[in-house]
């Protein structure tokens, strides 16, 4: 099993993903699991009676973003880590390493050799998180693609969806690997002829001549 720990300040971001298809039965067959520490629960009072508890402030040097506070994160974080010896912590970051199948594919090895149990994936919100955070518990530095967004928890469910689909049992042969086989860019079911405003649209002939190697060149060639 691999086991997801999330910290964000927004855990009911992930219900409706994590609760369908795959891996709502990947969660229910223990193929992985995802538990949750929001650093709000660990965030002090204020003297402003409105803001409770406050989880970011003004940035030191400036600036328009508010920075989260760095000790609800460390022990949101602590919490995950726990007795934990194998284990990666992740941070997210536009400007971070650029995530990848093969980065997927590398930690559901290593979580099939039992040499990584567990995954702390830290999501971040408005300027980000206090460095400091990032020197004490060290991890990787990790971007889902060149474009900002408005929070980890995204970056959070991408990792977790492209890594536990590497994991054996999760996809089944119905939704095998398709990094691992020929997977054409077009795609057809029934019917063959689609009726649509007056119009038809057929589909390739060669894929219903049952000519397997013709079929294949024709993926190669639309992949
Ligand atoms: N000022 C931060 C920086 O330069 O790294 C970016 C802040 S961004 C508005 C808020 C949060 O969204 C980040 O802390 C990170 O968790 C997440 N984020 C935004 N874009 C991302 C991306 N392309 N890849 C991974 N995480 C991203």
């Amino acid at each position: 099993m691999l086991n997801f720990h999330i910290i964000t300040i927004f855990p009911e971001m992930f219900d409706s993903y994590l609760k369908e298809s795959i891996l709502k039965r990947a969660i229910k067959s223990r193929k992985i699991s995802v538990k949750f520490y929001n650093p709000r629960d660990w965030a002090g009072q204020s003297n402003n009676l409105e803001l409770t508890k406050p989880i970011d402030d003004t940035p030191f040097g400036g600036g328009p973003g508010m920075v989260l506070k760095a000790e609800p994160f460390l022990k949101a974080i602590q919490k995950a880590v726990g007795r934990k010896t194998k284990y990666k912590i992740y941070y997210f970051s536009p400007r971070g390493k650029k995530f990848n199948t093969k980065m997927a594919k590398d930690i559901s090895q290593e979580n099939r050799r039992e040499k990584l149990k567990d995954i702390i994936l830290v999501s971040g919100r408005y300027e980000g998180i206090d460095s400091r955070v990032e020197e004490i518990y060290k991890g990787e530095r990790i971007s889902v693609g060149e474009f900002v967004l408005t929070g980890g928890e995204l970056p959070a469910m991408i990792l977790i969806d492209s890594i536990s689909r590497q994991i054996d049992g999760i996809l089944g042969n119905k939704f095998s690997l398709e990094e691992d086989r020929i997977s054409a860019g077009k795609f057809y079911t029934k019917p063959a002829e689609l009726k649509w405003k007056g119009k038809k649209y057929k589909i390739p002939e060669v894929l219903l001549s049952g000519n397997h190697k013709k079929i294949d060149e024709w993926k190669a060639k639309n992949a």
